[in-house]
């Protein structure tokens, strides 16, 4: 008895000792030398280009006979005012109508382009909300340090601010030897299907095959994660897949003083119920490398954590599992989104139906998805349709690529002024990159642009803005990193 005592007691010490040892080994390299940019921007003249590119109403629609051309259009003769370099030295395709395609052609044909992304259309206002705006969505007011307006996050900054860069680039005579595409969709907000997707159609047809692309999708995030001060750069290495399917009950109807033990809203209710209760299976895999590099800025309790994850794997899963954020990176999520059922407050409803939108975690698909949704529900009654074709998640790209070095490069030569971390990210909404996909095994997502707590639901929401200096070092990064990846 007092040996096995004794056995644990070692045991435990040694276990204890090689959790401690992880945590104090647990660090991340040094940060690279980063060369200062030497652009100069005048604050006020960039920001008054993007304030006015806010004031063109380019919302999209599902319905291609509902889409308004004509503000889209505007906007294009106002890019053309705007940036008159790029407009005289790139050449200019328009595809489907609307969606816009630049290409600078480099100096040696022989190397792949490089693809700058971004999405000229925007979310509608939700009807009601536009009183709560601190300054009207489509007025371009630049006050207080910010660009208010709809587009200013999603994602007019970022496709402003691309032409912006390249405009500088044109003024201080640079010429790229790798040829640049810039290509702006759009119908992003409502998947894309004519925008990026006839672009990427065209660049098939002429067999161009792209070096690296890089789109919207992540941010730099500060107080967001629990424990973590620094700000945190996220690269989006890849995206969730999505798909909504419908859930449809039809039963016999009657009056409702003589209902059946459910009625067809009751059983659908259970059904979504089933769905809330049962998550999918959550998995590490594809957070992993971004703890990998935040862990070792939080506080030591947490550290330590992360630092053995092969001990506290389930414990993670837990804290993780508890914030609808971090949830969402560790497994496919639902969200019931819409319900419709019954005619009348007593007659028994003859059918009853509702909407669940998921978020597919790499490693799954829409059809396991959908399989795995049948077998919980497990009642044949109810029918399971999806809307769309949806999308499977993307591929993951790889983090020692020389593209995903060259963001994680320039980010540093922005922020060399402070402590800052950069991570890999697992992008949680869709974007239009997956219509490239086969045209580059280099996709990322990145903007430099910093959010807050509270700024994670502007885009899309009620006043987004973006700060004046976030805009201008959005000019800056697509600058520099253009410079940069020219020397590759
Ligand atoms: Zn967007």
């Amino acid at each position: 008895m007092k040996k096995t005592v004794f056995t644990a007691a070692i045991l435990f010490v040694a276990l204890v000792l090689i959790v401690v040892t992880r945590t104090f080994l647990f660090t991340l390299p040094p940060i690279p030398a980063a060369q200062p940019s030497d652009l100069k921007i005048d604050p006020e003249k960039t920001a008054s280009c993007l304030s006015k590119a806010l004031t063109f109403k380019t919302v999209s629609h599902q319905d291609p006979n509902q889409f308004d051309n004509e503000p889209f259009i505007s906007f294009h003769r106002y890019l053309e005012k705007t940036f008159p370099l790029i407009h005289a030295a790139l050449q200019k395709e328009t595809i489907n109508s609307l969606s816009l395609l630049y290409t600078w052609k480099g100096t040696d044909t022989t190397l792949k382009p490089i693809l700058l992304y971004a999405h000229q259309d925007v979310v509608p206002v939700a009807p009601g909300t536009e009183k709560e705006w601190d300054h009207p969505p489509y007025d371009g007011i630049v006050s207080d340090g910010f660009i208010w307006g709809r587009g200013a996050l999603d994602d007019k900054s970022s496709m402003v601010g691309i032409l912006e860069a390249v405009e500088y680039l044109l003024q201080n005579g640079f010429q790229p030897r790798r040829s640049l595409l810039l290509a702006f969709g759009h119908d992003e907000e409502v998947s894309g299907t004519r925008g990026a997707h006839g672009i990427a159609e065209l660049l098939a047809s002429r067999n161009i095959q792209l070096e690296f692309i890089l789109d919207e999708g992540a941010v730099i995030v500060k107080d967001v994660v629990p424990g973590v001060t620094v700000p945190i750069a996220l690269i989006g290495i890849a995206e969730k897949g999505y798909v909504s399917l419908e859930l449809s009950v039809k039963t016999t109807g009657g009056h409702s003083s003589m209902p059946p033990e459910h009625t067809a809203i009751g059983i659908l209710s259970k059904a979504i119920t089933i769905i809330e209760e049962n998550p999918f299976p959550a998995t590490l895999k594809y957070s992993a490398q971004f703890f990998e590099h935040v862990g070792p800025k939080m506080p030591f309790a947490r550290k330590m954590i992360f630092a053995n994850m092969w001990l506290f794997n389930p414990l993670v899963k837990k804290i993780l599992s508890g914030s609808p954020e971090l949830n969402a990176g560790i497994r496919t999520t639902a969200a019931a989104t819409l319900f419709n059922g019954g005619v009348k407050e007593n007659v028994l409803p003859t059918q009853a139906s509702a909407v669940i939108n998921f978020r597919i975690l790499p490693g799954e698909t829409v059809s396991s998805t959908i399989e795995y949704i049948r077998k919980i529900i497990g009642n044949p009654d109810i029918q399971i349709k999806p809307i769309g074709p949806g999308n499977d998640p993307s591929r993951i790209e790889d983090t020692r690529s020389k593209s995903y070095e060259m963001i994680q490069n320039t980010i540093y030569s922005l922020f060399s002024h402070q402590e800052m971390v950069v991570a890999p990210f697992l992008v949680l909404a869709a974007t239009d990159s997956h219509h490239f996909a086969a045209l580059t095994n280099n996709t990322y997502r990145f903007s430099p642009i910093v959010y807050h707590p509270e700024d994670l639901k502007r885009p899309h929401g009620t006043n987004e803005r973006i700060s004046v200096g976030d805009y201008v070092n959005t000019v800056r990064f697509y600058y520099e990193f253009i410079r940069r990846f020219d020397t590759l």
